[in-house]
């Protein structure tokens, strides 16, 4: 059936501007970096695009190495762009990225000029775009000096190729230095992408008040913990999930699922039905709370769960008593 979006999915998202920029991303962002590559089901993948896309959600995440195999979600992505996107694409943001592995040899991963020019070629002719929105330095580089990176970025904007360019996993202090060297460059970093959930608050030890001091967006990503922030792990580990080995593509091991974690997760739960939402709205709204984050960047296995955690927005306020309790069961 070809595809005609839901034309009041502009009714009920919230957009918020991407640091101190122009760009309004989202408060929910979707990203493919699971169920969306050649060893998924090309329908699902395209059920949950349309039905994010419904909901207003309209920036989707991808990466050169998403998949498996690496690629394939591009590929992906880029046929159902084809068939039900093209139409809309002044409506979407969409990005991708570069710094992990990708090819052989000593050209295909990490942080040179060499990696990241061929990288977004590949890219855009995998997904069938003439540009992204965003190019994002995937994770720091330690051997290659940052002004070659941050000049590689500026060069894509430059040439066309992208219209943004942002940072992923940069710890505070080398994240400033990245920040000021676009800005010499005239290429304002837009946004930096860090993994950020209840149980992984390292952002809060700094990089959030350096992206807030000098005007950079935030897009946590795996803000549900890879789905241990849901309520699907309570009673132990389903078959369908991504933790599970019958799933075997290895994103999460089956114990990294630990007694702990879910205890915690019970715990949260409890808070979660006070306040009236599933813990999988609770954790995003508990994020969301934070002026500085512009989006959270969820994924999902199937369309039901993003409808599900698109309703985290009907409430992200949070009591002092309420957070103190849930700083208590993290602590
Ligand atoms: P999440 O923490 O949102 O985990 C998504 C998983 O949680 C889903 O696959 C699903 O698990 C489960 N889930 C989602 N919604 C619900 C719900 N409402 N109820 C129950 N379960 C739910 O994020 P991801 O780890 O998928 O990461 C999101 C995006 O972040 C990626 O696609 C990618 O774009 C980006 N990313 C960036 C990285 C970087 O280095 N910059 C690294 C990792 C991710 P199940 O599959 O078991 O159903």
């Amino acid at each position: 059936m070809p595809y005609l979006a839901n034309p009041d999915r502009y009714q009920s998202m919230e957009y918020r501007r991407c640091g101190k920029s122009g760009l309004k991303l989202p408060a929910i962002s979707l990203g493919l970096w699971h169920n969306f590559g050649h060893i998924d089901k090309l329908e699902n993948a395209r059920a949950i695009l349309r039905t994010a896309f419904d909901h207003g959600i309209t920036h989707f995440d991808l990466a050169n190495n998403y998949g498996p195999p690496a690629g394939s979600a591009e590929e992906n992505f880029g046929k159902i762009f084809k068939d039900d996107f093209i139409p809309y694409r002044d409506e979407l943001v969409i990005s991708s990225k570069a710094g992990w592995g990708m090819w052989p040899g000593p050209y295909g991963d990490w942080g040179s000029k060499k990696y990241l020019v061929a990288s977004l070629d590949q890219s855009l002719k995998r997904m069938g775009l003439e540009y992204v929105d965003i190019f994002y330095h995937h994770r720091p580089d330690p051997e290659t000096p940052l002004e070659e990176t941050m000049t590689t970025l500026d060069l894509m904007v430059r040439k066309g190729k992208a219209l943004y360019v942002g940072i992923s996993s940069y710890q505070p202090a080398e994240a400033a230095k990245a920040i000021k060297i676009l800005k010499e460059l005239g290429t304002p970093c837009l946004i930096h992408q860090p993994k950020y959930s209840m149980f992984d608050r390292w952002v809060e030890n700094g990089l959030l008040n350096v992206l807030e001091d000098n005007g950079v967006g935030c897009i946590p990503f795996s803000p549900l913990a890879q789905g241990m922030l849901t309520s699907k792990y309570l009673k132990g580990i389903p078959q369908d999930s991504r933790a599970s080995s019958h799933r075997g593509n290895g994103a999460i091991d089956e114990d990294q699922v630990s007694e702990d974690k879910i205890n915690k997760a019970r715990q949260l739960n409890v808070i979660a039905e006070q306040r009236g939402q599933n813990l999988a709205q609770m954790a995003l709204a508990w994020i969301l709370k934070d002026k500085r984050v512009t989006s959270v960047l969820i994924g999902a296995s199937r369309p039901e769960q993003i409808s599900d955690s698109v309703g985290c927005l009907k409430n992200y306020s949070f009591t002092s008593e309420e957070l103190g309790k849930i700083d208590s069961i993290l602590s």
